[in-house]
């Protein structure tokens, strides 16, 4: 059947070819998995269910519930100080969504849109399926793969709308600091634009720092749209929810755009995230903790690796190192590990240029797996 043009050219990214090789092997270790390796609290499912028995199994409202409105404001103020209205609230068929809807509500044909490298691989294509134009901002590890005013200004142009930031980031695991950030915040004034500032990893932070919430750097509020979810911090994936702090028009635009796409979202789900946002923060920090010990180990096990260099864990649950010191590109040292070693991780040129030479790391797994992994791989690094 006849594809429309601007799919017959959509080829599986970097990650989904990773992915599907893995399906058909077995006894794979694997460390591509962007997601939690824990289940979600019994008492977030009971929540769900109770929605159910309670008869919350009719269409919800566009906006989302107000309840689950009202914990995602609860939440962001009690842990970043970042002070939001349930009106400003948009609930969303997960963290993906957003960004899609964004672009949707934001671009016209021909917006540029900054795309910081490495980046999650699905900004490009929302990007583009809504008619704008990814501009592509390479970046150094020694700046913590976040761009200078110099390097923004430098690609800005008059077609320029907006910038995407994504701290503590898919695929780098890097935390942008608050200098960085605010010449970001300098520049988005200076050229009028607007920010989707994904901060899904927020919980997750391991330098002894605190996340820094975008929005709240002087001057942002209004033109910030802060998207997150319950996916990560609260291990509900499969719940498929997220949530976006934005200004009125873009939510009013948004509740127009669920209703002949989505209406709404999963209203079992809301109840459970509801719930989840306003009793786990305990859990949250534990977890963030496991996490923290798995890429410490981690990274100073690569660090022991010939030709390999790790930077030590800063947030999410990722790790970049860099294996240009083996002589492989990023494509041949996955491959290879993955059908040698039966390791599976990602390279980091999926995620644009920026991220040649580097993979990423998922640390999404038990210390058990964590730990044949890197015996696994030390020894396939022997081999360079
Ligand atoms: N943003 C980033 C940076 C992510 O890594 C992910 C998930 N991998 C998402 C958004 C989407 O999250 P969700 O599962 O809630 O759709």
């Amino acid at each position: 059947m006849e594809l429309a043009k601007r799919f017959s050219v959509q080829k599986p990214s970097g990650m989904v070819r990773v992915f599907q090789a893995i399906e058909k092997m077995q006894d794979v270790l694997n460390l591509s998995i962007g997601e939690p390796d824990f289940v979600t609290e019994p008492d977030i499912i009971e929540a769900g269910a109770k929605g159910a028995m309670e008869g919350f199994t009719h269409y919800p409202p566009l906006q989302g519930y107000l309840d689950v409105r009202e914990a995602a404001c609860a939440y962001w103020e009690r842990h970043h100080g970042y002070k939001s209205s349930p009106d400003n609230v948009y609930i969303s068929v997960g963290g993906l969504h957003i960004p899609w809807l964004a672009f949707s509500a934001l671009l016209n044909p021909g917006d540029e849109v900054m795309l910081i490298e490495p980046y999650f691989t699905p900004y490009e294509a929302q990007i583009r399926g809504n008619g704008g134009v990814p501009v592509i901002i390479r970046t150094h590890e020694e700046n913590n793969f976040t761009p200078t005013i110099e390097d923004l200004r430098a690609a800005a142009t008059p077609r320029t709308r907006g910038i995407i930031l994504n701290y503590p980031g898919n695929p780098s695991g890097r935390v942008a600091s608050l200098k960085q950030l605010e010449e970001i915040a300098e520049f988005v004034e200076e050229r009028d634009m607007f920010v989707l500032s994904d901060e899904i990893y927020e919980s997750m932070i391991f330098n002894g720092g605190k996340h820094i919430c975008f929005a709240n750097i002087d001057g942002m509020k209004e033109r910030t749209l802060l998207a997150s979810g319950v996916s990560k911090s609260h291990c509900m994936t499969g719940w498929r929810l997220g949530y976006l702090f934005a200004p009125q028009n873009v939510i009013n635009t948004m509740c127009v755009l669920s209703s002949f796409q989505t209406y709404g979202v999963n209203a079992l789900s809301q109840k459970a995230a509801a719930y989840a946002l306003n009793t786990q923060d305990e859990k949250v920090r534990e977890r963030a903790e496991i996490f923290g010990e798995r890429m410490k180990f981690v990274a100073s096990r690569l660090n022991l690796m010939k030709g390999v260099k790790c930077h030590p864990a800063e947030g999410a649950f990722y790790l970049f190192p860099d294996i240009s010191g083996t002589g492989l590109t990023s494509e041949e040292f996955t491959w290879q590990l993955l059908n040698t070693a039966k390791v599976a991780v990602v390279p980091g040129s999926a995620f644009g240029s920026t991220g040649e030479g580097y993979i990423r790391i998922a640390c999404t797994q038990s210390m058990e797996t964590l730990t044949e992994s890197m015996e696994k791989m030390e020894e396939f690094c022997m081999r360079f």
